[in-house]
């Protein structure tokens, strides 16, 4: 059985002080052993995120970092220092980074290797534009994004990382897939894990469901047999996201 994993994404949202305030808030409300909680903070809340959250269930992560140890890349923030900082999760190629800083797929893949490297484990997004689903294009797409991402990633190492499908046009749109849709693109992605690697490593790694997930459709979508939770944006910065966290109670 596969533990579920439910990430928040604050995006570029909440001031160190909104961070603290944040985390005290929904500290009491996501209390769930049977999820993996996450909170994928912007770079300068990490520390006094994971201050507020010390001795609660709740992980403190990154929404990006570079794919360089250390060096001359004035703004970017490294894996050495995650790993230092103690962050255990990182979101790596969010639609938002695709779309307004250039990532592509083969930065994708370099930023999944370092994470791993360093004990970090990537969510690594992938998802198609309405475009592409109405060109009736969307697996091929996502297979080829899960392909290039996951080049010279190990099986052992596969097996730690997880997924996120986010169909771009449900991204802080109010627009959800339907669940249908969600699990046919979840499955479809096991099954592409499956073909790089092989069967129990394509059981082993989690594939959460990103865009508009709410406290009315979390349950029904965290349900689905490849379905393995969800990356959360809007409500992730509301007590809304503790109904989220504790779909099951
Ligand atoms: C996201 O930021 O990854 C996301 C899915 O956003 P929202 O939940 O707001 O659609």
């Amino acid at each position: 059985m596969r533990k579920k994993i439910i990430a928040g994404n604050w995006k570029m949202n909440m001031t160190p002080t909104e961070a603290v305030n944040l985390v005290n808030t929904l500290k009491p409300l996501v209390n769930n052993e049977e999820v993996d909680v996450v909170f994928c903070v912007p770079a300068i809340d990490i520390i006094p995120a994971m201050e507020a959250a010390k001795g609660t269930n709740i992980h403190i992560g990154a929404e990006n970092m570079y794919f360089e140890e250390s060096g001359a890349y004035t703004g970017e923030i490294s894996p050495k220092m995650l790993e230092d900082a103690g962050v255990k999760y990182v979101v790596i190629g969010h639609s938002e980074r695709r779309e307004y800083f250039a990532e592509t797929d083969e930065t994708v893949n370099k930023k999944v290797l370092k994470a791993l490297e360093h004990g970090i484990t990537p969510i690594i997004c992938c998802g198609e534009s309405l475009t592409q689903r109405e060109q009736g294009i969307t697996i091929d797409w996502i297979r080829q994004q899960i392909k290039i991402a996951f080049l010279n990633v190990t099986a052992d190492q596969a097996k730690t990382t997880v997924i996120a499908y986010e169909p771009i046009w449900a991204i802080g749109t109010g627009k959800t897939a339907t669940t249908e849709q969600a699990e046919e693109v979840c499955a479809a992605i096991r099954a592409c894990i499956g073909e790089i690697y092989d069967e129990a490593t394509a059981e082993a790694i989690r594939i959460q469901y990103g865009g508009s997930v709410n406290a009315g459709n979390a349950a029904e979508l965290f349900a689905q047999p490849d379905i393995d939770g969800g990356l959360v944006g809007g409500a992730s910065l509301k007590p809304d996201f503790g109904k989220i966290v504790c779909y099951n109670q």
